[in-house]
């Protein structure tokens, strides 16, 4: 499946920054890592730092999967509202689950730190938008719940909107806690890091067979060469379905538009993170060079043509939104592309391992906020590589609420 079309902008800024060479022999490793992309980077990280003898493979270029049309947000809200995931998954569930992600974005601010690379990352606030009015007893509901459990939210309404910034809308929760980052480069610097430390990777190298042994697993690519592991990660992202039994998650297709550098922000109140109640929902951020990036309005996917046709008037679409959102900001496109994107039905990740699969844990960050869930799933994956405990393990696993 082609993930993503048109001109994403990141690997263009950033170009190809490093290619590795294919598998061409028979290896042995502790960890095999299938994917490339900003989640499996982070998963061969913690390995490779705990000690474990990693390899990582995939098909494309490293990070030349979704993580190459990523759009940067770094949030600890999951696609499902905190006051509704509560009565979906219960009151402790839901909290530590936000929490765990609330941590995440701190951790990948720190990691940036160790990797001598910030990878413009940049500590954000963000903005959660009412859509409608009707939307408004909802949000203030969710305003309530991350009170009550002690995330540093503000209420602003109408009043305040209208005095901070151009914004039309009659509420939105502010969150002390959000960031951005540039995703593309993160991976890469990631696994430059990851290869320093004793990761083999290869890249252009399709894993086609994998054969679950006594003592670990056998992999099969396209090559003819063959990887024994003792444990297995899989980090594909939204091609994962080859590998699980049952379907997890329903694909969607995303869009995104940067534009041309900006003269000034005018109504953007502190260049904030905004997205909005709505489902799908429109979101913005502004980058570093001046830039602002928009996107959203996904549909359901069905398949990359029917995306890639929908592009320009996408493209339009989320511009004449900008516009009316900010009005004093002459928005012109630079970039535009799509991208598929996979969500579950409770909003929340699958990650660790699945009873069908012996010697193999599923690192899969499915929803709006992959970058963050990534960097549990490496965690969680590093602790039960080394048989030790993480509180976080039962959050996602499989077969939750079941
Ligand atoms: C337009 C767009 C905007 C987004 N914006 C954001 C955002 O702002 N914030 C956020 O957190 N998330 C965002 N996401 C979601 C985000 O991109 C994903 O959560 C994240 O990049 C997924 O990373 P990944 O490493 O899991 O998957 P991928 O980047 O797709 O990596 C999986 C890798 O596995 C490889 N692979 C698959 N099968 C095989 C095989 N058989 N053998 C070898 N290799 C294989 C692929 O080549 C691929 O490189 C966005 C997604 C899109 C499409």
């Amino acid at each position: 499946m082609d993930l993503t079309s048109g001109c994403p902008f990141w690997p263009i800024r950033d170009g190809l920054i490093i290619t590795y060479p294919p598998l061409e022999q028979d290896v042995s490793c502790d960890v095999a890592v299938i994917g490339g992309g900003i989640t499996g980077a982070l998963v061969a990280f913690h390995l490779v730092e705990a000690g474990l003898d990693v390899v990582v493979l995939d098909k494309r270029d490293m990070a030349m999967g979704s993580t190459a049309g990523n759009t940067g947000l770094l949030q600890y809200e999951l696609d499902t509202p905190l006051h509704k995931l509560i009565d979906l998954v219960g009151e402790a569930h839901a909290v530590r689950s936000y929490q765990a992600c609330c941590e995440a974005v701190k951790k990948i601010g720190l990691l940036a730190g160790r990797i001598g690379d910030s990878c413009g990352f940049e500590h954000k606030e963000s903005l959660y938008l009412a859509s409608s009015l009707r939307d408004l007893p909802g949000l203030r509901r969710e305003y309530e719940a991350r009170c009550k459990f002690g995330f540093a939210v503000d209420w602003w309404d109408r009043k305040r909107l209208a005095a901070e910034s151009s914004l039309p809308q009659a509420a939105a929760i502010v969150s002390k806690d959000a960031a951005q980052i540039d995703a593309y480069r993160f991976t890469h610097r990631l696994l430059i890091a990851a290869r320093t430390r004793g990761a083999r990777l290869y890249d252009r190298t399709r894993v086609t067979r994998r054969t679950m042994k006594p003592r670990g697993v056998d992999l099969r690519t396209e090559r003819g060469s063959r990887v024994r592991a003792r444990k297995l990660v899989i980090a594909t992202g939204y091609e994962a379905a080859a590998d699980l039994p049952e379907a997890v998650a329903d694909l969607n297709s995303t869009y995104a538009v940067v534009s041309e550098p900006l003269m000034a922000f005018t109504g953007w109140p502190g260049q904030r993170l905004i997205w909005e109640t709505a489902r799908p929902y429109f979101y913005l951020r502004t980058t570093a060079d001046g830039r602002a990036i928009i996107g959203g309005y996904d549909e359901p996917f069905r398949d990359p043509r029917a995306r890639d046709r929908l592009l320009p008037r996408k493209t339009t679409a989320l511009t004449r939104r900008f516009h009316g959102l900010f009005p004093r900001i002459g928005f012109e496109p630079a970039y535009a592309w799509t991208g598929t994107f996979g969500a579950t039905k409770d909003g929340l990740p699958y990650i660790g391992a699945h009873p069908a699969r012996p010697h193999t844990y599923f690192a899969l960050g499915y929803g709006g906020n992959g970058t963050v869930c990534g960097l549990i799933a490496a965690e969680v994956i590093r602790d039960l590589c080394l048989v030790r405990r993480n509180a976080d393990t039962e959050l996602f696993r499989f077969g939750r609420g079941s």
